[in-house]
């Protein structure tokens, strides 16, 4: 949450931090700001509600000259989303300006102590006070800044990532992380931070990741120095960036939520390209070939995962229990944490994060290392603190996922844990292998199939004028299909703003059915599955009451065809890979209402990408 970036060398600063927040924009996009240094050592800031292109429009006409700079795009916790909330905050002496991701736990017991020394507050920010803190540091111990950033940082509780620069300073920027992202890029004598790596890679590809307590000290003439907040000097590691940057334009399409549904059929391939050979009839992770004991041994296995993730997670249960027969739990990471949960050394956790910054996933990964739990993280983001928190793990490697309203990470977190569940299966030998290849080769043919699903977009689209009018949803589904609903539930939501609610269809009938009426949709996945008669019964249930029923059908399906307002069909497939085609039509469905509603779709109100608060 919230986008961070920084820059400091020869070129004009303004430019790239405002291409850079446009970047970053998924991350937060209540308010924006800009600090900069002009030469003549004036720290302009500019701040302005809204979009970054409203900051852009606030700051028409104004300095924006310098060479070295910091920029911030909100996602606001601590005050409302406004102007004087924004980032950067200055210090009380307006010699310092700093940019915050994050939220500092006490910060109400720091700003009683700074009000009492005679320190004026302009915001309710939590961020504020750490500005004023370092200020207030530098100036009793008369230090230099990064001395001060390190004494101040040893007082924070909670969760951040800060760039500050000072006026007297022009040549330095000071970065700091704790359970939030940070990466400096280095080119040539100019260096970039950011919360992640996409507004850099246009300059360079050579990057280092901060560590947790790891403060950044980024000199325009010198080598860039790392130390940590008892100033133990660290070896920065550089890592090659590997990402393109057309993956971070829109490519044609009208948004980048629909970009990343119809990239699906080529992400599930590079999920699965040298991991699913249909040849050699094998699949192989090497996280769990490298660990195989570990997996063979659980007793149990615990899945850790918040929103989408969590979804996918619960596939995950129904396919490790199926072909692995080891017990799964899927737990939400911020309930799991504060629950004073039972881990033992032999269970093995699961943590699924697209971000890999997910802050209440981390804490929870955290709790299961203590007690002395093997922890297998499912990623995205290449380099983010999950995986570099965990015994192992497997990337999803879908690239850069913009939309807001995760798509193509679902479906490729699906895959992987397919992929895992036949490889842990195999390895255990609790899956038949005439099932193993069946469900193997079904595997290499779902990126085809969705492609035919893809193809009936317009007809999806056309279906969708038809719901523009409700005010409610119901999703329902059985088996590996009640996962889908939840999911299919969470994505009308969150970008259309309509209330659905996903639910076990056998569920309905204590409670939800109350709200069946001729005008409540109900989406049924009704696809081939062991409960396939059981659902058409529920659906009989939603008929008898007047429901508006679109169902997701199979192609050879002939009953609920015949019993559906409204269909959508995908093809045929092994029961268990079911989801990875019926979220597709409802992602389309979601994605047509809410461009329809005139939705803003890839930056829907009030949520953010990458959650990195708790
Ligand atoms: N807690 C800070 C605020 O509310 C930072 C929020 C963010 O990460 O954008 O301003």
């Amino acid at each position: 949450m919230c986008g961070i970036v920084g820059y400091i060398g020869s070129k004009n600063a303004y430019s790239i931090l405002i291409k850079g927040l446009h970047r970053l924009e998924y991350r937060g996009y209540d308010s924006a700001g800009i600090a900069l240094i002009n030469s003549q050592n004036n720290l302009n800031i500019y701040k302005a509600k809204g979009r970054v292109s409203d900051l852009e429009e606030f700051s028409q006409g104004k300095d924006i000259s310098g060479t070295i700079g910091i920029a911030h795009t909100r996602w606001a916790t601590h005050g409302e989303p406004s102007h004087i909330n924004a980032h950067p905050h200055y210090s009380q002496s307006e010699n310092l300006a700093l940019i915050h991701n994050g939220i500092i736990e006490n910060y109400a017991i720091l700003k009683e102590s700074l009000k009492q020394k005679g320190y004026i507050f302009q915001s309710e920010t939590d961020t504020e006070v750490l500005v004023q803190l370092i200020e207030y540091i530098k100036t009793i111990n008369n230090t230099d800044i990064s001395t001060a950033v390190q004494l101040a940082l040893k007082q924070v509780i909670g969760a951040y990532s800060i760039a500050v620069i000072e006026k007297e300073n022009p040549d330095l920027i000071i970065a700091a992380r704790k359970s939030s992202p940070l990466v400096v890029g280095i080119g040539e004598n100019e260096f970039f931070l950011a919360s992640d790596a996409s507004p850099i890679i246009e300059y360079t590809n050579k990057v280092i990741y901060l560590d947790d307590e790891e403060i950044a000290v980024i000199h325009r003439n010198e080598p860039l120095r790392i130390v940590n907040l008892n100033n133990v000097e660290k070896t920065p590691q550089i890592t090659q960036l590997e990402l393109s940057l057309n993956e971070l334009e829109k490519g044609g399409y009208s948004h980048f939520m629909l970009k990343e549904i119809f990239e699906q059929p080529r992400t599930l391939r590079d999920c699965m390209s040298g991991r699913v050979n249909v040849d050699s009839n094998n699949v192989v992770l090497s996280g769990i070939i490298d660990n195989k004991e570990k997996f063979i041994n659980a007793r149990r296995i615990i899945i850790l995962a918040c929103g989408t993730s969590w979804h996918a997670g619960l596939i995950g249960e129904y396919l490790f229990e199926e072909f692995c027969r080891i017990p799964v739990e899927v737990e939400y990471s911020s309930e799991f944490r504060y629950r004073h949960p039972v881990i033992n050394p032999d269970d093995v956790i699961i943590a699924i994060s697209q971000s890999g910054e997910t802050a209440d996933t981390l804490a929870a990964i955290e709790l299961a290392k203590q007690a002395g739990a093997f922890v297998y993280g499912i990623c995205n983001v290449v380099g983010s603190s999950i995986p570099r928190n965990t015994d192992s793990g497997s990337y999803t490697h879908v690239g850069p996922e913009i939309g807001v309203a995760s798509t193509k990470a679902f479906t490729a977190q699906v895959a992987v844990l397919v992929m895992m569940a036949l490889n842990i299966a195999r390895e255990k030998k609790t899956i038949s292998e005439e099932q193993f290849l069946s469900v193997l080769s079904e595997l290499s043919k779902i990126p085809s199939k969705i492609e035919t699903i893809l193809q009936q977009n317009n007809y999806i689209e056309d279906l969708s004028k038809i719901f523009t009018y409700a005010h409610n949803f119901i999703y329902l589904g059985r088996g590996y299909s009640y996962p889908v609903a939840i999911e299919g539930a969470l994505k009308l939501k969150e970008i259309s703003y309509i209330h659905a609610e996903g639910y076990p269809a056998a569920e309905m009938k204590h409670g939800p059915i109350a709200l069946i009426d001729n005008e409540m949709p109900v989406v049924v996945i009704a696809t081939n599955s062991t409960t396939y008669d059981k659902t058409i019964s529920n659906i009989q249930e939603i008929k008898a009451r007047n429901g508006r029923i679109l169902a997701i059908v199979n192609k050879s399906d002939y009953k609920v065809k015949e019993m559906a307002d409204y269909t959508i069909e995908i093809p045929d497939t092994e029961e268990c890979l079911s989801p990875l085609l019926s979220i597709v039509p409802l992602q389309l469905l979601s994605y047509h209402i809410a461009v329809k509603k005139g939705r803003d779709v890839d930056m829907p109100r009030n949520l953010a990408k990458s959650v990195t608060v708790e």
